[in-house]
């Protein structure tokens, strides 16, 4: 069931936001990834499939399951093993495979792995798609192909496809010192080779390929990369990237040593973009900064905003042609070549963006503004949470009459003269969540009280 107030319910659906994630052999089976494998040839008739994984534990024994189904419906399959997955979504186009699918749980912690599919022309399947699949899944209306056709399955390592498309696109002209942190996931080969091969002088860290991640959370942030900054201040280097476990996302430190905020980065790289392309679309989601308008309006172009999750964000950058889109955890889509983020290509654009900009990584964020954005959750039992979003709307009007724009795109969200609020259910916890953003951070209090006081003053109503 998908509601227009708020995420959508995880618990009772097989596939989220991201496809599938589950705990290995708990929520995620062998028997279960076999049958999204036949599911996901049953609806799409694909005749060739490509698979692949990240450094998961439970990878090999995923993919072996997932391959069963596959070639169950007939479909060959090309094993691509440990790639990124955005690697893996370029090579599907390029390669005209009809789909691909990746076995990973991204930046989740080890235990967990998952599924995400990808269409022929590299974008991840969106809701309709998936609820395709899992209607099959739950109907059992598998197409089985006869014993004489089921599929073939063999490994190709194409990937070299992928460092030449990078390195034909991004040639940089400084020697960047540049260290490498790939955390023990799906990037731990490529990243190093590919910054090497556009004549950067490189140190990798964690670039052992390891499914337990032994060396930090497979989520880069502020917190799980406090190392590689330190390293980076030490070797007094000109940048820092780190990648998640399956490589769609990158997240910076500085040559200072200090974490790039992730909003402020986005927005800047945003503004480059445009300023290139002359003006332009950029897609976000409705969690980012507003910085993201600031800069991007600042350079000519317009933003546009969608649900949270990067499919959301993938599947309108199609739609409306747009020059640049992501969320502001790191995940950027880079549309001239593929519809999946990722976070390889995200850190060499940046670096020709520094090139072309001749600026260092501080100075490259130094114009765009840093604005307070606060969070609050308020208990509300899960019965109601949608219906109390649903009824916030005309309220949040009514406490902030001279707002400038009004949508229910993900919950409902008002932009203010100086700010923004967004209020949304949550999709698994009985919650009714605010984020509230301002140009200060008294502004961003005031507009959070409020919203604060609208939503419980609903709740106590509707509980009742
Ligand atoms: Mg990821």
């Amino acid at each position: 069931m998908r509601h227009a107030f708020g995420e959508k319910e995880l618990k009772s659906k097989l596939f989220g936001t991201s496809g599938v994630r589950g705990l290995v052999n708990v929520d995620l089976t062998p028997i279960l990834v076999a049958k999204i494998g036949l599911a996901v040839v049953t609806f799409s008739k694909a005749k060739r499939v490509f698979a692949a994984r990240d450094t998961r534990v439970s990878g090999l024994m995923l993919e072996n399951a997932l391959v069963s189904g596959l070639l169950s419906g007939g479909a060959d399959v090309n094993c691509l093993g440990v790639v990124p997955t955005p690697v893996l979504a370029y090579l599907t186009k390029k390669l005209k495979a009809d789909a691909g699918v990746m076995i990973t749980a991204s930046h989740n912690p080890p235990q967990y792995n998952g599924i995400k599919i990808f269409g022929k022309d590299s974008l991840a399947y969106g809701d309709e798609s998936q609820d395709e699949v899992e209607k099959i899944i739950e109907n059992e209306s598998f197409r089985r192909e006869d014993w004489r056709n089921v599929g073939e399955a063999f490994h190709i390592d194409e990937s070299h496809l992928y460092v030449e498309m990078i390195r034909k696109t991004a040639k940089l002209h400084k020697k960047w010192y540049v260290i490498v942190d790939s955390g023990c996931g799906a990037t731990y080969n490529l990243a190093p080779v590919i910054f090497e091969r556009l004549g950067c002088k490189v140190t990798a860290i964690n670039s052992q390929p390891d499914g337990f991640f032994p060396a930090r959370s497979p989520e880069p942030n502020a917190e799980s990369l406090k190392p590689l900054a330190k390293i980076v201040k030490e070797l007094d280097t000109d940048v820092g990237i780190a990648y998640d476990g399956d490589g769609d996302r990158a997240a910076f430190i500085d040559e200072k040593g200090n974490f790039v905020d992730f909003d402020r980065v986005l927005a800047a790289y945003a503004a480059h973009v445009v300023k290139k392309s002359g003006g332009g679309t950029v897609v976000t989601n409705v969690e980012a900064s507003m910085c993201v308008e600031k800069m991007v309006e600042a350079h000519g172009g317009k933003v546009v905003r969608t649900k949270v999750g990067d499919v959301y964000v993938a599947e309108a950058i199609k739609r409306r042609n747009a020059v640049f889109g992501g969320e502001p955890c790191g995940a950027w889509i880079h549309p001239q070549f593929h519809y999946c983020p990722d976070g390889i290509l995200s850190s060499v654009m940046l670096l020709k963006a520094l090139e072309d900009e001749e600026k260092s990584l501080s100075e490259f964020i130094a114009e765009t503004p840093q604005y307070q954005i606060l969070r609050e959750n308020i208990a509300c039992k899960n019965e109601i949470k949608y219906k109390v979003v649903e009824k916030v709307g005309e309220g949040l009007k009514t406490v902030f009459p001279a707002y400038k724009e009004y949508s229910t795109v993900d919950g409902v969200r008002l932009v203010l003269r100086n700010g923004w609020i967004l209020v949304r259910a949550s999709g698994t916890e009985p919650l009714v969540r605010l984020t509230a953003e301002g140009e200060s951070l008294k502004a961003a209090r005031e507009i959070l009280e409020k919203g604060v006081a609208l939503v419980k003053k609903l709740v106590g109503e509707m509980e009742k």
